[in-house]
């Protein structure tokens, strides 16, 4: 029995998650580590098994399952050991399209990302040089008779390579042109193909973990006027709707990351013997990997609580924040727990550690770092005055 079997909400779908993880062990997630290759394999699993689809409505031929049941989905993958960060954004960046795309949009596109026969899993918004900053992007989108013309740079931009669709933010107004710094920013669905042969260049960037991520050039790159989403300049909007709901998942995958971590410490404390006895019965490791699990299940409590609001309807903003903060420490007091545990060991590649160790680390700065977590909840919930 595992440890996490009080594990409540939609256990049909974690068990067979379980299931389908099971074929992807740690050996297969290490080659593809050491090479920085995308795991195809896994992804098309994913799809074929219909989880990628598990927001999109019946109507346009996905699941319609509410963010609860995503959050199960990726939470589970996780908690295998897989890597859901190489396909999390096929479940969630349609999410736009979906809440403020036309009528056509969603007819010509929905369905064939539910099928897996498009994916548009790569969210073009961080710039070099506006950072977190996203009202200071400097992309620009120059409308040109029945298109955009694209010109500027995005970071970090991942699986950009396995993507058939992007969707981007640019500006289509000058900064110092609106009342607002959030107005004049569009969003734009980017077909890849033919902006890959028009003036945009995908460069891979290497990262202390595997995550397919780059920086795309855009040189005069055309994209058709009815590639915008809603209203020219209002794009902000639409892109923040979609962020609660990304980083509430992504808060369900820290957990995820945190309970393997915590079975794995727990597990290795049990059997390892040192002095005549297992590591397990010093309090010294013990505490550690306990203070880890408390943490984690209060992260766990912050993220239900804000899938449920989402899901309502209700707003969600505080509640996605914070789980998303503290699942992602929470992952990372395990991932730290876990590795201390293991001593030695778990420097080592065939325990499958060091890679979790690194993959989560990366929740605590993105999609959006602690700092700006903190600064969201002084200003907007604790109405603190703003500092930038
Ligand atoms: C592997 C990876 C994948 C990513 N995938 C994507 C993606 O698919 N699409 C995409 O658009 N972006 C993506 N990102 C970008 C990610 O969202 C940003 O890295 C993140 O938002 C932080 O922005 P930055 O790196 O420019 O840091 P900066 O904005 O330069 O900030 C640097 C540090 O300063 C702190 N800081 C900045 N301003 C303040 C302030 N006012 N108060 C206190 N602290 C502050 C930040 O918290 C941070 O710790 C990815 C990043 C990585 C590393």
């Amino acid at each position: 029995m595992s440890l996490f079997d009080q594990a409540h909400t939609y256990p049909e779908i974690r068990s067979e998650i379980t299931r389908l993880c099971a074929g992807f062990p740690g050996e297969y997630w290490r080659g593809l580590d050491r090479q920085q290759a995308y795991p195809q394999e896994f992804v098309q699993a994913l799809t074929e098994a219909g989880y990628l689809a598990a927001l999109i409505p019946e109507e346009y031929g996905g699941a319609g399952l509410p963010l609860t049941a995503a959050a199960a989905i990726l939470e589970e993958i996780q908690r295998s050991g897989c890597n859901g960060g190489a396909c999390h954004a096929q479940m969630y960046i349609m999410g736009a399209l979906l809440r403020h795309g036309s009528d056509e949009q969603k007819q010509q596109y929905l369905p064939k990302i539910a099928s897996g026969e498009m994916r548009l899993q790569a969210f073009g918004v961080t710039e070099p040089t506006s950072g977190t900053d996203t009202t200071s992007i400097r992309t620009f989108a120059k409308r040109d008779g029945d298109r955009y013309i694209v010109n500027g740079q995005k970071v970090w931009t991942s699986r950009a390579e396995h993507s058939d669709l992007m969707l981007l933010l640019a500006r289509t107004q000058a900064k110092d042109q609106v009342a607002k710094r959030t107005d004049g920013l569009s969003v734009f669905i980017v077909d890849m193909k033919h902006a890959l042969k028009n003036g945009m260049e995908i460069r891979p960037i290497r990262t202390m973990m595997n995550h397919a991520t780059t920086e795309v050039y855009f040189d005069n790159v055309p994209v058709p006027a009815e590639n915008l989403i809603g209203v020219e300049g209002k794009g902000f909007r639409y892109i923040l709707s979609g962020m609660n709901a990304e980083r509430i998942l992504i808060a369900a995958e820290c957990v995820g990351d945190a309970k393997w971590f915590i079975e794995k410490a727990r597990n290795y404390a049990a059997e390892r013997v040192v002095f005549g006895r297992p590591i397990g019965q010093n309090q010294g490791v013990q505490f550690p990997i306990a203070k880890a699990y408390a943490a984690m299940r209060a992260a766990e409590l912050m993220v239900a609580d804000a899938a449920r609001r989402f899901d309502a309807g209700e707003d969600c903003g505080e509640q996605a924040n914070m789980a998303k903060m503290l699942a992602a420490e929470a992952s990372w007091a395990a991932a730290e727990a876990c590795l201390q545990t293991h001593g030695g060991f778990g420097f080592a590649e065939e325990y499958d550690i060091e890679r979790k160790f690194r993959e989560t680390r990366l929740y605590q700065v993105a999609p959006i770092s602690t700092n700006l977590i903190l600064s969201y909840i002084s200003e907007h919930v604790l109405d603190m005055p703003r500092s930038y």
